[in-house]
């Protein structure tokens, strides 16, 4: 069979690889680190930097398609395998949600909500960006950020100095803090000839930044606001003629969804598919990448709930498999305060 080449060495590349063997596709991973969660379970694997030119020209000489686990891959490193081999999803999908101002320029554009925000590049600007938007508001980085990381909270004119010197000069955003009801994901795939496959919205729970749980169905405040999301979803992944995932985030508001950000791959709110649904997140992205019909996203339990295992949460593993019902993924990494080292889904009851 073909090999599907992987960009990115950690957790979301090593569940990606793990559904592309299920479907007899090789995978070879690119990755700076000398190994992690995804070269060890990838029948081939490429150390070197995302900036290294001839690693790069027989990395694509090695793959049919090119894939990735993360929106940061360098722009160059995108031309010179494009020249080569197809990328999906392709350059504009990541031109677009690499960069924070762009992914929102773009939602609104397109009709959808977003928090009130300014792009910042210097103090000055910043200052201007806060006597806007108003306290309370969050300074992000522009792109790298996950996990919450990059971020500062603002909730008076006196933090902007310090604020400013903790995200170092990056590029930045500047958004109006949103005081919502509840959070959600929307995950959808979109195959090569356009179809799309929307999966059940999760309502997402975040501590310090970080997502904690992930639970389907939503509550009714999500599930109503659930469909608008979805079209706008939809409508984002028309316009970038996006082929693989897309997941937008949103926060559910009196007045209806307001996008957050969106990532254009798998996304670890779509880690209970694994298990709750028909064809998981990671197998239809692969399906789709290689032009394969993509499979259905129906939920095969009554509620499905994934928690993440952060830091030392991993050490409980042997308690948690004494619930018969919990299906435990460890990564495989070393722990780390804040880090994700696994996840644990429970699919309860399952459908007859
Ligand atoms: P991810 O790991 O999801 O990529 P990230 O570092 O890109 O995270 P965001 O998704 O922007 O960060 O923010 C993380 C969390 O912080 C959000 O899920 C939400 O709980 C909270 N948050 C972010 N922006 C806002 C906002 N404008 N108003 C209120 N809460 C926010
Ligand atoms: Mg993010
Ligand atoms: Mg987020």
């Amino acid at each position: 069979g073909a090999t599907i080449g992987i960009l990115g060495g950690g957790q979301l590349g090593r569940m990606l690889a793990i559904a592309a063997a299920q479907l007899g596709y090789r995978s070879h991973v690119y990755a700076p680190e000398a190994s992690g969660p995804a070269t060890e379970v990838s029948a081939q694997w490429t150390q070197a930097a995302y900036d290294d030119p001839d690693a790069l020209n027989r990395f694509a000489e090695a793959v049919g398609v090119v894939t990735y686990e993360f929106e940061n891959v360098p722009p160059a490193a995108l031309d010179r395998l494009e020249a080569l081999v197809p990328i999906r999803p392709g350059k504009r999908s990541l031109e677009i949600s690499r960069v924070r101002e762009r992914e929102k320029d773009l939602v609104r554009q397109l009709a959808g909500r977003t928090a009130p925000f300014r792009a910042v590049r210097n103090l000055e600007q910043l200052r201007d960006a806060f006597a806007e938007i108003g306290a309370p508001s969050i300074l992000k980085t522009s792109s790298l950020g996950y996990d919450g990381k990059g971020q500062v909270r603002l909730r008076d004119a006196s933090e902007l100095d310090a604020a400013w010197e903790a995200v170092r000069g990056a590029p930045c955003v500047l958004e109006g803090f949103v005081s919502f009801e509840a959070e959600f994901s929307v995950l959808l795939c979109r195959g090569e000839s356009g179809e799309t496959a929307v999966w059940d919205t999760p309502e997402n729970v975040h501590t310090h930044g970080i997502l904690d749980t992930s639970t389907v169905p939503a509550r009714a405040l999500v599930l109503d606001q659930a469909t608008e999301a979805i079209v706008l979803a939809r409508t984002v992944a028309d316009a970038l003629d996006h082929i693989g995932l897309l997941t937008c985030e949103f926060f559910a508001c009196p007045d209806g969804p307001v996008f957050n950000e969106m990532a254009p791959r798998v996304h670890n709110s779509g880690h209970w598919t694994i298990e709750g649904a028909v064809t998981s997140q990671f197998e239809n992205h692969i399906r789709a990448v290689c032009g394969l019909p993509l499979g259905s996203t129906q939920r095969v339990g009554a509620h499905v709930e994934m928690k993440n295992l952060i830091g030392e949460d991993a050490n409980s593993w042997p308690e948690i498999l004494r619930d018969p019902a919990a299906k435990l993924h460890l990564y495989g990494k070393h722990v780390r305060p804040g880090r994700k080292m696994g996840h644990v889904t429970k699919v309860i009851p399952p459908l007859a």
